[in-house]
């Protein structure tokens, strides 16, 4: 099949491609490159050994999106670009709106104009917002915190909303809990622009030299330990999910919410202890305030994925750890 990656030129759309390209498909990415780098597609290139088409546009450009959709035979979508940090979307959150949403809706109407009616979406665990308890369940009633998961709330009432209108649709929402890791190969990674704003990209920047330490946001949670606690998933495991959900929109005609996780949670302190350990390292840390908006336990019921999508997590925190680690020391500096 002829796959359309939006933001496929990100942490999750790169490692998406890699699967795609590997199961004898045929990738298209779109991406205005504001949160990610050419290189990053260079090295899908390098990894699977086929070359892969790409536009630099923004998918809020009507036009540029139509051309791409007329240039080529598209058989199904997925949609990965948009805006992700939570801090900036509640200081811009027209922004957020603006690109994360209206760039949505910009989508789904090129893809019905064109009569592609298959999509695979990026939502996020973020949507159960405080106060559901773990392990989360797809049928938990939603609300968020930020400008940020707020958009992802909305675009999943609107593809509902679509399929509730045509039925010809077929629609994968996939929440993702945590991803971490890389592709073994070092190629590929989470590339963060500035301070990293999640644990895992913070740990290994430490690591590597450049962040003094890593502040630990509160040890007085409600947790075995105190801290944080949440549910880390392969970024590979993640990538593979997608292909799963993909099968199943080519299959079906539904729309279904998915959470992909492992199902397992991990405490702050576990990571740093696992990623030290994994790696013979060590990480100097702080323990600082809680950050707001955080909670104490979020962690998947994945019943749902092995289920209706056959797929379940393979790789280990070992493997998260060392696969974050091998990513990081080969690029010290990203791409
Ligand atoms: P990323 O920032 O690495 O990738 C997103 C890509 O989209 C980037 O390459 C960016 O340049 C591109 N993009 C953004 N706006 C665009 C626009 N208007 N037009 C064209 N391209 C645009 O992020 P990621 O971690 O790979 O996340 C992919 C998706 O998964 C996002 O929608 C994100 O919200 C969602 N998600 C991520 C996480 C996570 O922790 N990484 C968790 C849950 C959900
Ligand atoms: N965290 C931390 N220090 C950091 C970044 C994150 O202690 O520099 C904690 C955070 O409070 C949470 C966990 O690590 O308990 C995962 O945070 P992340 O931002 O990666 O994911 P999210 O909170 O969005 O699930």
């Amino acid at each position: 099949m002829n796959i359309l990656v939006t933001g496929g030129a990100g942490y999750i759309g790169t490692h998406t491609c890699v699967e795609l390209l590997n199961h004898g498909h045929d990738v298209v990415i779109v991406d205005n490159f504001v949160n990610s780098e050419k290189e990053s597609i260079k090295r899908v290139e390098e990894i699977t050994n086929k070359k892969i088409k790409f536009y630099e546009i923004d998918i809020l450009n009507e036009k540029a999106l139509d051309l791409v959709f007329k240039s080529n035979k598209i058989d199904a979508v997925i949609h990965f670009a948009g805006l992700k940090a939570v801090g900036e979307s509640v200081e811009f959150p027209l922004k957020y709106y603006n690109n994360n949403i209206t760039g949505s809706i910009v989508l789904f109407e090129t893809m019905k104009k064109h009569n592609v009616k298959n999509i695979v979406f990026s939502s996020s665990a973020t949507v159960y917002g405080m106060n559901n308890i773990s392990p989360l369940t797809e049928d938990m009633p939603l609300s968020t915190t930020n400008p940020y998961g707020t958009t992802k709330m909305f675009i999943e009432r609107i593809l509902t909303d679509l399929y509730n209108s045509d039925n010809e649709w077929s629609i994968a929402i996939l929440r993702y809990f945590n991803p971490i890791g890389a592709h073994p190969s070092g190629k590929i990674g989470e590339n963060p622009k500035g301070i990293p704003n999640n644990l895992m990209p913070f740990i290994t920047q430490v690591a590597v030299g450049k962040r003094e330490k890593l502040s630990v946001f509160g040890n007085d949670y409600n947790t075995h330990d105190g801290t944080g606690v949440r549910d880390y998933i392969h970024v590979v495991d993640l990538a593979k999910g997608h292909l799963k959900a993909l099968e199943y929109t080519m299959n079906t005609n539904k729309v279904e919410i998915v959470n992909l996780g492992t199902g397992k949670g991990y405490s702050v302190l576990d990571i740093i202890k696992a990623f030290e350990e994994g790696n013979n390292l060590s990480i100097p840390y702080e323990i600082s305030e809680r950050r707001p908006g955080d909670i104490a336990t979020c962690f998947a019921n994945t019943l749902k994925a092995k289920k209706i999508l056959h797929w379940e997590t393979k790789n280990t925190l070992l493997d998260m750890c060392k696969d974050s680690w091998r990513w990081q020391s080969n690029n010290p500096n990203g791409y």
